[in-house]
């Protein structure tokens, strides 16, 4: 099944269990300071269940552009190393605002997924929360696991922590337990090595969970207690690239035909194989995966800059870069050049793309060229860096001058840093770049007088782009 089948099969799915289907709400949302981006399917619905505002239907389904990459979800670290976690992804969701609950959830998922999809039974587990002793205090999830029994047997129904089965988007906001469902997809010879004691290990990397459905019932103040909700409310998740993967037969989602013709491109342009070395694998999966992330982010209208979002999305950018330099041997700007079998592969699901193809490639490519203008240079200073370093870890002041000189993000050169063993002194970094936001605090009145909007002026040099309101984007040029 074609991953564009997998998606509406899903959502004309619940549009016929009443749900309204809704297009993906942007990745920054505007209106809500807790969060960065959209890091759930949930979050642009949290005033539905907090109650402050009423939806037209209390039943909507969706699937909803995600980004973990700052916060309480951060999966950066794994994007590239395992084969499930992404930057970007695409969560499917179907949501009860104080409509249907456990039962409903339940018997649906289940139905969708054994029925619709026709997954084999056997490679399913599901986990209920176990309550927890601490502050909190909450009762184990009684009422999910008697509804779960009904379907499946008591040994494939496991018991979860708050960690694992609690729910919380942020520090602040709805949460709640929830149930998971795991697809097991072990080869026959992966699952002969597990003693016969163990059923599964959910810790093996082709165990992979694809389902969160959660059960609204708090809401987290910001004094940390909980208070109840007035009402309750379901709110799902299912990883679209994971279910892809399941319904593909493949082993990772890389594997699946939303990774494969950006891969396939990759090898093209580098001449490299895809399967043959893992470092190069961990580079084009990075690459792969950090594409679209970039891209989506700028059709979404959150361009790369110096703070806050856009300072993520740049170093996200960075870290794609560094990755192609080093592992694939490209001096040059390439990533941009994978835009087009993006907007050809999603751009129907998702017509922002194809709105803002363009200026994607555009913003893409000059990032591109001035970050690998200084990439060269500031790796060979981090290697000298390194050679004469005396103890494992290197001076915050360093890893300060590689970004202010070179424009390597931190994290790039810790990245860097620990492929070579070693760490950095994050407090004194941290000072140093304190004492700089502080100086330049004091400039930045002057600041937008420096500004001029200036287009297609051959005068101008480039310093970067930003954004004003949403998806209004303008070019920002300083005069030379
Ligand atoms: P995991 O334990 O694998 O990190 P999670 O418990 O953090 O997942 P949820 O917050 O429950 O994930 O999100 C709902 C679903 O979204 C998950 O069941 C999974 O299928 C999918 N998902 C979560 N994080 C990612 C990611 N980084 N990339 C791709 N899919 C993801
Ligand atoms: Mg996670
Ligand atoms: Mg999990
Ligand atoms: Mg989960």
């Amino acid at each position: 099944m074609k991953s564009q089948d997998i998606r509406s099969k899903f959502l004309s799915f619940f549009e016929q269990k009443k749900h309204s289907i809704v297009p993906s709400a942007p990745m920054v949302l505007k209106d809500d300071p807790t969060l960065m981006f959209v890091n759930s399917g949930m979050a642009p619905f949290k005033e539905y269940f907090l109650g402050n505002a009423q939806p037209k239907n209390s039943r909507i389904a969706d699937s909803q552009k995600c980004l973990r990459v700052s916060g309480k979800h951060n999966d950066l670290e794994e994007v590239g190393y395992d084969t499930y976690h992404h930057t970007l992804f695409e969560m499917l969701g179907n949501w009860s605002f104080g409509d249907y609950f456990k039962k409903e959830a339940i018997a649906w998922a289940w139905e969708l997924l054994t029925e619709v999809y026709g997954i084999d039974k056997d490679i399913l587990y599901v986990t209920v929360f176990e309550g927890s002793d601490d502050a909190d205090n909450l009762k184990m999830d009684t009422e999910a696991y008697d509804i779960w029994k009904q379907y499946i047997s008591e040994d494939r129904i496991l018991k979860g922590n708050k960690k694992d089965n609690f729910w919380e988007m942020g520090e602040q906001g709805p949460c709640g337990p929830c149930s998971e469902i795991h697809v097991d997809i072990r080869s026959a010879e992966e699952k002969a090595k597990v003693d016969g004691k163990s059923l599964v290990n959910m810790d093996h990397p082709q165990v992979v969970e694809i389902w969160n459905l959660v059960f609204m019932q708090y809401n987290r103040k910001a004094n940390g207690s909980l208070e109840i909700l007035p009402n309750k409310h379901i709110d799902t998740g299912m990883g679209f690239e994971r279910l892809c993967m399941v319904l593909q037969g493949v082993q990772s989602n890389y594997d699946t035909d939303v990774f494969t013709p950006i891969i396939r491109e990759i090898e093209t342009i580098t001449d490299k194989d895809y399967g043959k070395e893992e470092k190069v694998d961990v580079a084009i999966r990075v690459i792969s995966d950090h594409v679209r992330a970039v891209a989506f982010s700028i059709a979404d209208g959150q361009l790369p800059s110096n703070t806050g979002a856009g300072y993520v999305i740049r170093r996200i950018l960075r870290r794609a870069v560094r990755y192609g330099f080093t592992f694939l041997d490209k001096k040059e700007p390439f990533i941009y050049r994978l835009v087009d079998v993006l907007v050809k592969k999603m751009g129907e699901a998702f017509p922002e793309l194809k709105v803002q193809r363009q200026l994607i490639e555009n913003v893409i490519k000059e990032e591109e060229a001035s970050f690998l203008r200084t990439l060269d240079q500031g790796l060979m200073l981090l290697d000298r860096i390194v050679e004469s370093a005396k103890t494992k870890e290197i001076s915050g002041a360093k890893v300060f001058e590689l970004k202010d000189t070179y424009g390597f993000p931190e994290d790039l050169t810790d990245l860097i840093l620990r492929e070579k063993g070693f760490t950095y002194n994050v407090e004194d970094f941290e000072k140093k770049l304190k004492e700089q936001q502080d100086r330049g605090k004091k400039a930045s009145e002057l600041k937008s007088d420096d500004w001029t909007v200036l287009i297609d002026d051959e005068e101008q040099e480039f310093i970067g782009y930003d954004t004003l309101e949403a998806q209004v984007k303008i070019v920002k040029y300083r005069k030379v």
